[in-house]
């Protein structure tokens, strides 16, 4: 049996149609970008996943970025275990929420930090904050950056949305997006004239710490700082959305490797240890403005699960300087290997990162990706021959050429080899597919 050949994760596909919208509750995982059938997983372990038709593959999605320490860990499943024999909802405060909360603010530049269940939760819930805080509507944010699915942060968004190249989405009312300024990333003179138009209109500039959801483009030098003077020079926030880089490509998150301290940080994946947990924090002076300390209202039943403050509390007490170091290391190996078989069969492209994450655009490298617009060249049928085989191969990269690349503490020397022997026919067939799609 070869790797193309997957009648269980066919047969579930076909059911999966029939009962949910495309067959999957998220529509990256249902492989329309790159083509072919999305893989049923049944099992983890470490640097792997196994299918359900029992094909073990290199994992580089990491359940988009929440898995650093790989697959069922077996300390993380222990303390998971344990909670939930002691209950798993209790819809009252509890102790892993409190610990949580205590490692986050202890990890971070943040003093006060409110407990979600998933990213968008965090994005939505810290421009809400924003608008109480300043009593302004108007939100900045940049194309190609994703913050969850918010109604007003969905336009221009990157992520599935870039891949399905949808510039907006129906259900959006024009109200919800009307008070958003979108603006292209790292254009400094683009933010200036915005602020110069409406400075006193706009409650918060909203960015990801360092891009990931268009694959992965890093802040120009300074630019984080820069949003943070400009903002503060009108009394606007910032927000700076780590809920991909927070506690992954640092202990703390991109502000541990920039040093820029915004007013409001989200947070998510991997603080929830592959459960929903997610989190928005800041100055406590902000903070307390949210109910009951204050007047902005925000609430959730299952907000501070214990199992999934559980998880991600023993999740981020073992993602030590050791785990960050092989996490660094591994990026830079799998990057530079995949720039080698790339150049040596003669295909266009550029290996970015952002930290330690990473991503491939195949586009003519004559410099670096700056924008959405720049990484929207990308030649996505490139892309998904370079995918497909590598998939055969067993290795899992993300079924998208606008995401960026994970890597886990567990990747090690045999994942790595299968990477190796893959990316040859891989850059083979990427260079034998059509640039553009025709
Ligand atoms: C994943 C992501 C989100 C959304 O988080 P969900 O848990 O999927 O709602 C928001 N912002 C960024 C930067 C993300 O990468």
């Amino acid at each position: 049996m070869t790797y193309d050949d997957v009648p269980r994760s066919a047969e579930l596909f076909g059911r999966a149609q029939s009962v949910t919208p495309g067959g999957v509750n998220s529509p990256v995982r249902a492989f329309r970008a790159v083509g072919g059938t999305p893989r049923f997983m049944e099992k983890g372990a470490g640097p792997y996943l196994y299918d359900v038709d029992g094909r073990e593959y290199v994992d580089l999605v990491g359940s988009w970025g929440p898995m650093i320490l790989g697959h069922a860990h077996p300390a993380v499943v222990d303390a998971i275990r344990a909670q939930v024999e002691r209950g798993t909802s209790f819809g009252t405060p509890t102790r892993p929420e409190v610990e949580l909360a205590e490692e986050i603010v202890a990890r971070t530049s943040i003093e006060q930090v409110r407990l979600v269940s998933s990213g968008t939760e965090a994005t939505m819930s810290a421009i809400r904050l924003a608008r109480g805080a300043t009593g302004r509507a108007k939100i900045v944010k940049f194309a190609g950056h994703y913050h969850g699915h918010v109604d007003a942060l969905l336009a221009s968004a990157g992520s599935g949305v870039a891949t399905f190249a949808l510039p907006d989405t129906p259900g959006v009312t024009g109200a919800s997006a009307g008070d958003t300024i979108v603006l292209p990333y790292n254009d400094t003179a683009a933010v200036k004239a915005a602020f110069a138009e409406y400075g006193d209109q706009i409650a918060a500039v909203i960015a990801e710490a360092a891009a990931g959801n268009m694959g992965a483009v890093p802040p120009a030098d300074g630019f984080n700082a820069f949003l943070l003077d400009t903002a503060h020079q009108h009394g606007a926030l910032l927000v700076l959305d780590e809920v991909m880089t927070g506690f992954r490509v640092s202990r703390s998150g991109w502000h541990g490797l920039d040093g820029v301290t915004p007013d409001i940080t989200t947070f998510g994946k991997v603080m929830g240890g592959g459960f929903p947990a997610a989190a928005f924090g800041g100055r406590a002076e902000v903070m307390q403005l949210l109910a009951p300390a204050g007047p902005v209202y925000q609430a959730g039943t299952l907000s501070g699960n214990p199992v999934a403050t559980t998880a991600g509390l023993t999740t981020l007490r073992l993602a030590d300087a050791d785990v960050y170091a092989h996490l660094d290391a591994t990026a830079k190996t799998i990057g530079g290997l995949v720039g080698e078989a790339l150049t040596a069969a003669g295909v266009p492209h550029v290996v970015q990162y952002a930290g330690n994450l990473f991503s491939v655009f195949f586009v003519d490298g004559d410099g670096p990706v700056t924008d959405f617009a720049a990484a929207k060249r990308t030649s996505t049928p490139r892309f998904g021959a370079f995918f497909n085989s590598m998939l055969a191969a067993g290795v899992y990269l993300p079924p998208s050429a606008f995401e960026a690349w994970f890597v886990s503490a567990a990747h090690d020397d045999r994942a790595l080899d299968r990477i190796a022997q893959a990316l040859p026919a891989a850059a083979a067939a990427a260079a034998s597919a059509p640039e553009v799609a025709s």
